[in-house]
């Protein structure tokens, strides 16, 4: 039905287990493959499985894809009209569906309850499981009340799905959704095929442009910006630049939010750019790059957001550009957010965590992986692998650095930014240093064996590491306890020095192409790939269904590299199922027919 052959990592053991009757809690990173461990008990096991998923802007997509697999698949929510809901509901009913969708709050409405009561339910699917987080960032109330399930249907088994997973998250889920009994399924959350950098900000328009410019043209992609208001502005930034770019953000009305979002899945080669308000249960498979103009507020999330990528397992790549004005203005939200002092230390510890992994010497997934409690190697595909920084000890910079905010609150009782620091420390006799004197402090121009930027990390970075803090509306530098440590010697200070090149582009694509699945093409199979996309293009729009829906560029890949000639010989290309073979096969055949005489 689906066209695999074969199961990937657990699948096979969850999807027995479910079968069987148990339940189960599955955490797998983005692109693993969750969706089987629900739809294949759905088939198997009588009945129909009702799968609660809190995205209903995207049910349709899954529904289609789901059909065109041949599967019986429904959704239920408020965007349907009367008469459709009744038909779906008969078909429910009437035992017709396999899969039924609908969205956690539908669980809080009676008629709902007593629809459910009228059919007979293989399993309960529990997706983004994380949602009932009430400390993570996805946290939707609704799935509060999806403890009822249990309650009224005790012998129904039931499975929970998450891509988040720190080990609080995943307490927190078997809570929650009472499934201490559950067995739990834990994946590696590696995804080798995407490739982390985390770049220095300089001029981060001209930043991203390159990146898109020189390895990503075409493709589609993801960036994302902290406020409605750089998404509006990078949107139109990229569209007069020749790129095909759409803004999201909440801000938005419905309608456009809705229309950018379905042409965002539906055509090729867009951009979107976005709060962070969009993503959740995307599963566009060929997102071939996230791009973060911000720096995101967790650890959890970065990876959450990053994982969009490449869920084909072709090369793609996240990229963040990140500064010390990230910092300030991360601190700053921190500090004026509502909510307790246990709230805040919360989000100051997740921000530490981010920080960490911007400022580290070690490679990036290393780390990332760390954070989700796993080990492993250095991995050769992120670009302190590929462009290794070095680390230096900053512990005089970083003294020179405090000793001016020291004796600006100390002798003039006066607070500044860091740009006002750094004048003064690099001797530049601007107008505001003049006019404030700050000329005659003894610091003056004692820290000019440093260039501008490299004050600047140096100050993003004692920040990260809580050696220094920001106040108010302005941002301004004060000392924190452990600032005395280094102004007293008593503690050294390591810090990161940028590699003098960043990874090239071509270094860059190598790595990124031996961590994936896809193999080069020759010129007549890239040739032959680009004809059956321009196919795939006309007959998702004549079905006006999303292109990948029909087949993944992964599976078109791998048709344009092997050229089959006969329908046994294509069944046997990972993604083509019985149902697209029967429908789509022929039109394949003679695509390659006509490409290669
Ligand atoms: P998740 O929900 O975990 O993010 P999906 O269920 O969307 O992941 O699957 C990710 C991708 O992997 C999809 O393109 C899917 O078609 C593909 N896939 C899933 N299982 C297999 C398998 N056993 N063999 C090959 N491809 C698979
Ligand atoms: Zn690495």
């Amino acid at each position: 039905m689906f066209g695999y052959d074969a199961f990937r990592g657990q699948q096979q053991e969850i999807i027995e287990h479910v079968i069987a009757g148990g339940d189960a809690l599955v955490l797998m990173p983005t692109g693993g493959g969750k969706s089987l461990c629900y739809q294949i008990p759905a088939l198997v096991r009588p009945g129909t499985a009702v799968v609660v998923s809190p995205l209903i802007a995207l049910m349709q997509d899954q529904v289609d894809a789901l059909t065109e697999l041949g599967v019986q698949a429904g959704f239920v929510n408020s965007t349907l009209d009367f008469d459709t809901r009744r038909v779906i509901e008969a078909r429910f009913a009437a035992g017709e569906l396999d899969l039924l969708y609908l969205a956690p709050e539908a669980l809080a409405s009676q008629s709902t309850l007593r629809l459910l009561e009228r059919g007979r339910i293989a399993l309960f699917a529990i997706d983004e499981a994380h949602c009932v987080s009430q400390w993570g960032h996805d946290f939707r109330p609704d799935y509060l009340n999806l403890n009822l399930l249990h309650e009224r249907w005790p012998d129904v088994p039931r499975v929970a799905l998450t891509a988040t997973a720190t080990t609080a998250t995943h307490r927190e889920i078997a809570t929650r959704l009472g499934l201490g009994e559950a067995r739990h399924f834990v994946s590696s959350f590696d995804r080798p095929n995407i490739q982390y950098r985390i770049v220095a900000k300089q001029d981060p328009r001209r930043q991203l442009l390159d990146l898109l410019r020189t390895e990503h043209r075409g493709d589609a992609g993801i960036v994302y910006c902290l406020s409605r208001n750089s998404v509006e502005k990078i949107a139109e930034f990229l569209k007069e630049n020749g790129i095909p770019a759409l803004p999201y953000h909440a801000g938005l009305d419905a309608d456009l939010r809705a229309t950018n979002q379905s042409r965002f899945l539906r055509e090729d080669g867009l951009v979107m750019v976005a709060t962070i308000a969009f993503g959740m249960g995307i599963d566009k498979p060929d997102v071939r790059f996230v791009a973060h103009l911000d720096l995101p507020k967790s650890v959890e999330g970065y990876y959450q957001e990053t994982g969009r990528a490449g869920r084909d397992g072709l090369p793609s790549t996240a990229w963040l550009a990140y500064g010390l004005q990230d910092v300030v203005q991360q601190r700053k939200l921190i500090e004026g957010s509502e909510g307790d002092a246990a709230h805040r230390r919360n989000l100051g510890g997740h921000l530490d965590a981010m920080l960490a992994l911007c400022e580290t010497v070690e490679c990036r997934r290393v780390q990332l992986l760390a954070y989700f409690g796993e080990q492993s190697a250095p991995c050769g595909n992120c670009d302190t692998c590929l462009a290794p920084p070095e680390s230096w000890d900053g512990t005089v910079a970083a003294q020179k650095l405090l000793s001016t905010v020291f004796r600006l609150h100390r002798e003039r009782n006066q607070k500044f930014g860091a740009g006002q620091c750094i004048d003064i420390l690099l001797g530049k006799k601007t107008d505001k240093v003049v006019q404030w004197h700050h000329d005659e402090l003894t610091v003056f121009g004692i820290g000019a064996d440093l260039r501008e930027a490299e004050w600047r990390a140096v100050i993003r970075q004692l920040l990260a590491q809580g050696l220094l803090a920001v106040e108010g509306d302005y941002g301004t530098l004060v000392l924190t306890d452990a600032s005395g440590e280094v102004l007293g010697r008593r503690r050294q200070v390591m810090l990161r020095r940028e590699p003098d090149r960043p990874v090239s582009p071509s270094k860059a694509a190598r790595a990124a192409k031996s961590r994936a699945d896809a193999p080069d093409l020759s010129p007549e199979a890239a040739a032959l790939f680009e004809r059956l996309r321009a196919w795939r293009a006309a007959t998702a729009k004549e079905q006006s269904v999303p292109a990948y829906v029909i087949f993944h560029d992964a599976t078109l890949r791998q048709i344009a590299a092997e050229a089959p000639r006969t329908l046994p010989a294509l069944a046997t290309v990972n993604g083509v199922g019985e149902n697209k073979l029967a429908k789509f096969g022929q039109q394949i055949l003679d695509t390659i027919a006509d490409a290669t005489p």
